[in-house]
Order: structure tokens, then C-alpha cells, then sequence
């Protein structure tokens, strides 16, 4: 069975043109909003980064992270929500817009912004009863009710929190505005107060301010009204609005349209930022691989149908065929893009210069938003300079004093990196690859269900190593014998990993009559506990499941102690093939370490396939035909599951073998060139970690 990556509203998603390099020229049409001009149709969304300072300060990171874009060929930036209020902080690395200490750092951001003809607006909002891991100590809301996902209980607002409220957005947008951003955007979106008081469920007032349609709306356009009077009606004032909040108790489109249409009455709006989703639907305010792009169309296309404003069309618009039809159908005037620039800034240049081919693609894994979401500086799997514009856009630019040559074994994820940033900074560099592609374990990521996406990583490297003229030699096992004969300079080894079995579990440790299996038994974790039965002819691995062994039986036990994909989507491809799949964990929930949105999605299509999920449990035992169980909330009563294979997915190991012929047999000092380790050959770890790491060494050889 396969599985379909879901459409919401019956949408089948858009057909995409292949990347023909013609056809794009929509998207550099100018377009102005007032009498600003845009210089072409995409914009850089909003998004939180986390890289402002605890005290609300823009910082050099914003500078440098804004000015790749505005590089990069963005047409209009709309800089992350800033809070008009103390009380409106979602995190502590908000910026404070309220206060005139943040105008000189900013005026730097919009100089760097400008300097490439694009356009800034910064996004103003109050959070209200929306908070990532540290709220604000009172936050506020239309009623006490708090927001599902996060259960703070907010403070019902008085009539003084209301004024100050909008004081606050009119303060804020005249510092902005004296900094030199070019426009302001109000958020009533997925987040924060606004959205909250124009929502029937959120907003339970008998005011003013709620009660009606007219009266919940009523805050909104009193901000917009504060916003033209602070800094005149020319600068252009956009609203980011969530159109559908895809919620069981929320409003959904024909109540979005509906506010629309009313701010759009009120005449204090100059464009609309189409958005869905909210803090308790986060996978649809942004929705990882397993929804298809262009699945919120429908919402972009009733938008712009209705209204007489410029529209920006949002919803994982990473394609280029994709954007251009839909700015040449008129079904809306600009593309939003958040990741997709967060992962290639480049984006709208290579577009424009026929250079499609070479676009880094967002794979939509949501490690950004995971990161975020616990308030670090912003991350990307693709992109490791994405936050660290200051620490590594030159470094791997920068040509290296002396070339050298370079011999890189692997052609995963590790070794294609170091190969790229090596050969770029002028070193001659080869590739030997035991198997006949690239990729590495990326090739069996992407057999996972809704994992095809994750091949753009190779994709895009296999691209820049042709250009660069990286020779990659496959099926060439490589011994240290080959090495030491190959004449190179620097020899990186990118040999990956393999899957670890428990199979040290009686190791002793330096205590007295301890093992390890002794430790995480009495931590209930599986990780070194010992599992009789471990080594039998039914055990497999995920490697062995994914590259597809036919000797796998029809019940499978899949032992979950890697809370990552390698457990939740071998399960998931198991149950796609057919089997009865349980998925045992000794932790309180599966997946625990994908990011939200991924995991909510992972748990619903599970149910949906019958897979039975397992939580603080452990396998004490493997037979033939069961496996005996443990539960750390009841240790007393093990119980059995019968079932045919069993695949443990504890975590991998190095594959280190190379290295320690070479160093250890040898003597490092006594090799004629210099040898380095990358990757999981190091210490198998997270796809973004591995690339960050690759993209170093390169950058230092
Ligand atoms: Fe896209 Fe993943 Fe990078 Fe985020 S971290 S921009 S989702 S590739």
C-alpha cells in the first residue's frame, strides 16, 4: 500500500511542470502595494528565528540572515513578529518594537536589506495566550480560556489592557518605521491576540469587544485604525491572516473570508497575507513532508477571488513551476516562502537566471520549527549556514591557501558535503563509493512512507560535485592499504554507520558486580538492557527492513529506543508492505524526538494503519514465535505479544573499522597525509548535525 500525502479540502494538490528553466518570468514582474515596488513576486515570510537577544534587541545574526536573502534575490522581506507589548513576548527572544532602543540596530538590517534593491515590513503582533517554553507571567486574552496546545491560563484583558494594547501598535510601528522598513504587517494569525479575539471560540466578551462579528472584530480594526495614524496611510499595512484554523472548535474558511472582508472594508488595509492553522493545529500552520504542496491553494485562490487587495499565497510553495502558474492564473500576486529561502536563499536567483537545476530544496523535515520552538537560533537541515550566516558564509567561501588533494570514502549525506565545500575552496577532490549511487542512508530514508523528499539532499549535492568536477568512483571498496597508495593529501572518512543491537548487554562497567543491562533496567530504558534472544535467526534490522528481506514474518515487533524516523518509519513501511506491526517504546510516547508537527501526523496515519503503539515498555525476551514484554508502570506482570520477526531499533553505531587500521595499527603521526573522520563515521547522529559538521571540516581542510 501506498501512502498519500494528504490534501485538505479535497485538494489534489497541484500538478508541477518539471523545471524546464523557461516559463518563470511571472515571478519578476514588479508589483507595487501603495507606492512601494516590489522588485518581483517572492517574498520572504515571517518566521520566528530565536535570534534576538533576551533583551528584545535585533542583532547582527538578523543583519546577516536578512541580507543572505536580500542577496539572494527576495523580493520583499517581511521581518519575523516583533511584540508591540511586555506582555506580548511569545519567547524571550522576541524583539521588543515597543522600544525606541531597537531603531539603530535595525536601521542596519533595513540598509543591508535595501542595498540589494529588495523591500523590508516587519510583523507586528501581541502573543497573548500563545507561548513557546517561557510565557510572559501574565498573558493576556479576550476570556480566560486558554489555548488547547499549551494550557497557560491567561488574564482576562480590562478596558486599560485593550488600550494599551493598541497604544502599543502604534508605538511599534513608528519605531519600525523611523528604522526604515518600507511597511508594517499585523499578524491575525496562528498565533497571538488578535486571532484570539476574532475567534467566536476564543472570544467569549459581552463588550464591545466581542458578542458579535462586528464587536470581536472590532480590536483588529482599531489597531490597523491606531497603525495609519501613527505612521500616515501611505506606508503600506498588510494583515497576515489565518484563513482556516483547522481546529475541531475553530473557525474555518467562509468565517476567514469573512474577516477579510471586513478589514478590508474598514479601508486601513493595503494587502493580505494568506495563512491557516494555529498553535493547537501546528502541522497545518506548518505543515511538514507529509502534506503536499500547493494543498492550501483553495484558501489563497478564495482570497484573492474576493478580495480587490494584493494577495501573498503561503503553503509550501517550494516549487518554481509551481509559483510561477499560480502568479500567471492571477490566483495571487506574490509567493510566500519561508523555508524554502531559509534552506537556499539563493532561491529566487537561480530561478531567474535559468539556474533551477541548482536549487537547494527544503525537504520540509521542520528541524527549523523544532528548533525554534525551544527558543535556539534557527537551524536547517540543507542549509547549516542558515543562522550562522556570520560564523560560515565565508568561511566556505573562502579559497584555500594551499590546494590540496583530497580523498573522500563515502558518498553519503557527510562525505558529498565535505567534498562540496572542499572542492569549492579550490581543493582536487575525489570520491570512492563502495556502492553503485550516492546517498548513503538516504536511500533508505526515502523508501520510508512520505520520505521521497529527503533524496533532494543528494540530489543537490550530486548536482554541485558534477559541476565542480568531483569524480565519484563506485563500487570500490576501499581497504587502508588503497589509502595509503592513493597519494592524497587529506583523507576524510564518511563511512556511515550500521544499526546497533544490544549486544553488549552483559558488558561489565567500572563498579562492582554491575553491567550495563543492570543500569537501564533500572532506568526502564532498552538501550543496554540484555534481551535474551537478541542474536536469533527473526531479529532484524531496520537496514535489513528497509533494503527489503523477504524473510521478515507477518507479525513484526518493532523495538523503538531511537525515538527518530529510523523506528517510526521502518514501522510505518512495514505496515505499508503488508505486516502486522507493533511499536514498542520505553519511553511515554513513539517518536519522541521527531519534531511536533512530523510526530502528530506519524501518530494519526499509525492509527490509522493499525500499527499498535507500546509505550513504557521493554523487551525482556525474544522467541521464535513472541516477545515478552515489561511495563515500567506495572514491572511485576510481564506479558507476552506473539508475533513472527522482531526489528530493534536501538540506535547505530560507527563504522570505524577504517579509522582505527589506519590510526591506531599505524600511528597517526606516521601517515603521510592527514586523516580526518566525518558524519556518523564519527558519531551517528541527526542529518542537520551531520551536514553542519561536514560543511566544517570541508571548510577547514
Ligand atoms: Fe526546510 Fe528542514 Fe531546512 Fe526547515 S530545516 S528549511 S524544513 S530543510
Amino acid at each position: 500500500m501506498e501512502t498519500k500525502r494528504q490534501n485538505y479540502k479535497g485538494s489534489e494538490g497541484i500538478k508541477m511542470p518539471g523545471n524546464t528553466h523557461n516559463g518563470y518570468e511571472a515571478l519578476f514582474e514588479p508589483f507595487s502595494i501603495r507606492d512601494v515596488e516590489i522588485p518581483n513576486r517572492i517574498v520572504f515570510q515571517p518566521h520566528f528565528t530565536a535570534l534576538g537577544t533576551a533583551d528584545g534587541l535585533p542583532t547582527d545574526a538578523h543583519r546577516a540572515y536578512h541580507e543572505a536573502r536580500a542577496a539572494g534575490g527576495a523580493g520583499l522581506l517581511i521581518f519575523e513578529s516583533m511584540a508591540v507589548h511586555p506582555e506580548g513576548k511569545m519567547s524571550r527572544h522576541f524583539v521588543d518594537a515597543w522600544d525606541p532602543k531597537v531603531i539603530e540596530p535595525f536601521k542596519e538590517i533595513v540598509d543591508a536589506v535595501h542595498k540589494y534593491g529588495s523591500k523590508i515590513f516587519g510583523q507586528l503582533t501581541h502573543s497573548g495566550h500563545t507561548s513557546l517554553e517561557h510565557p510572559t507571567p501574565i498573558m493576556w486574552a479576550p476570556t480566560q480560556i486558554q489555548e488547547p496546545y499549551t494550557n497557560f491560563m491567561p488574564k482576562p484583558m480590562g478596558k486599560s489592557d485593550i488600550k494599551a494594547t493598541i497604544e502599543g501598535f502604534a508605538i511599534s510601528a513608528k519605531n519600525v518605521i523611523a528604522a526604515g522598513f518600507d511597511g508594517i504587517e499585523i499578524k491575525i494569525a496562528h498565533d497571538g491576540l488578535l486571532r484570539s479575539f476574532a475567534s467566536p471560540f476564543f472570544n467569549q466578551r459581552q463588550d464591545e469587544y466581542g458578542g458579535t462579528f462586528e464587536k470581536r472584530m472590532r480590536l483588529c480594526v482599531e489597531v490597523l485604525e491606531a497603525i495609519k495614524k501613527s505612521v500616515g496611510s501611505d506606508v503600506p499595512l498588510g494583515v497576515r491572516l489565518c484563513l482556516n484554523e483547522f481546529t475541531p472548535w475553530g473557525y474555518e474558511l467562509d468565517y476567514g473570508l469573512r474577516m477579510a472582508e471586513h478589514l478590508e472594508a474598514s479601508g486601513f488595509v493595503d494587502y493580505f497575507n494568506c495563512d491557516a492553522g494555529t498553535f493547537s493545529s501546528y502541522w497545518m500552520e506548518i505543515p511538514p513532508f507529509a502534506v503536499a504542496q500547493g494543498s492550501f491553494q483553495n484558501l489563497n485562490i478564495a482570497l484573492k477571488k474576493q478580495s480587490k487587495l494584493p494577495v501573498i499565497a503561503f503553503g509550501r510553495l517550494k516549487e518554481p513551476g509551481l509559483a510561477a502558474r499560480i502568479i500567471e492564473r492571477n490566483e495571487a500576486d506574490f509567493i510566500g516562502m519561508a523555508r524554502q529561502l531559509i534552506a537556499d536563499p539563493n532561491t529566487p536567483n537561480k530561478i531567474r537566471t535559468g539556474r533551477s537545476d541548482e536549487i537547494r530544496e527544503c525537504i520540509a523535515c521542520n528541524t527549523c520549527a523544532h528548533q525554534v520552538g525551544r527558543e535556539r537560533a534557527i537551524r536547517c537541515t540543507q542549509n547549516p549556514n542558515a543562522g550562522r550566516e556570520n560564523e560560515l558564509n565565508d568561511l566556505d567561501a573562502t579559497p584555500a591557501p594551499q590546494p590540496k588533494m583530497v580523498l573522500v570514502v563515502g558518498a553519503g549525506p557527510a562525505g558529498m558535503k565535505v567534498a562540496e565545500v572542499a572542492a569549492r575552496r579550490g581543493h582536487d577532490v575525489m570520491i570512492l563509493e563502495k556502492s553503485e549511487r550516492v546517498g548513503g542512508l538516504l536511500s533508505l530514508a526515502a523508501k520510508q512512507p512520505l520520505h521521497d523528499e529527503v533524496l533532494s539532499v543528494s540530489h543537490y549535492l550530486e548536482t554541485q560535485l558534477r559541476k565542480l568536477k568531483v569524480q565519484i568512483v563506485f563500487n570500490t571498496p576501499v581497504s587502508a592499504e588503497v589509502i595509503r597508495e592513493s597519494g592524497a593529501d587529506v583523507v576524510v572518512l564518511a563511512t556511515g554507520s550500521r544499526p546497533r543491537l544490544p549486544e553488549n548487554s552483559g558488558r561489565k562497567y567500572d563498579y562492582p558486580n554491575k553491567t550495563l543491562g543492570d543500569l537501564s533496567a533500572s532506568l526502564g530504558r532498552q538501550a543496554e538492557s540484555k534481551i535474551s534472544g537478541i542474536d536469533g535467526e527473526n531479529v532484524f534490522s531496520s537496514d535489513q527492513v528497509m533494503i527489503g528481506n523477504s524473510a521478515i514474518g507477518k507479525k513484526v515487533v518493532v523495538i523503538e529506543e531511537n525515538g527518530h524516523w529510523e523506528s517510526c518509519g521502518t514501522a510505518e513501511h512495514l505496515a505499508d508492505q503488508g505486516h502486522e506491526v507493533y511499536l514498542v517504546t520505553s519511553r511515554s510516547m513513539v517518536g519522541g524526538d521527531l519534531e511536533g508537527a512530523n510526530q502528530h501526523l506519524f501518530v494519526e496515519r499509525a492509527i490509522k494503519k493499525s500499527i499498535k503503539i507500546i509505550t513504557n515498555a521493554t523487551v525482556l525476551s525474544i522467541s521464535l514465535n513472541h516477545v515478552e514484554l515489561k511495563s515500567s508502570l506495572d514491572p511485576d506482570h510481564p506479558w507476552k505479544i506473539d508475533c513472527d520477526s522482531v526489528v530493534p531499533v536501538i540506535g547505530r553505531n560507527s563504522e570505524e573499522n577504517l579509522y582505527i587500521e589506519l590510526s591506531d595499527l599505524e600511528g597517526a603521526e606516521t601517515l603521510n597525509f592527514e586523516l580526518l573522520r566525518v558524519g556518523d563515521a564519527v558519531a551517528p547522529r541527526t542529518l542537520e548535525s551531520i551536514i553542519y559538521e561536514a560543511a566544517l571540516v570541508g571548510s577547514r581542510i
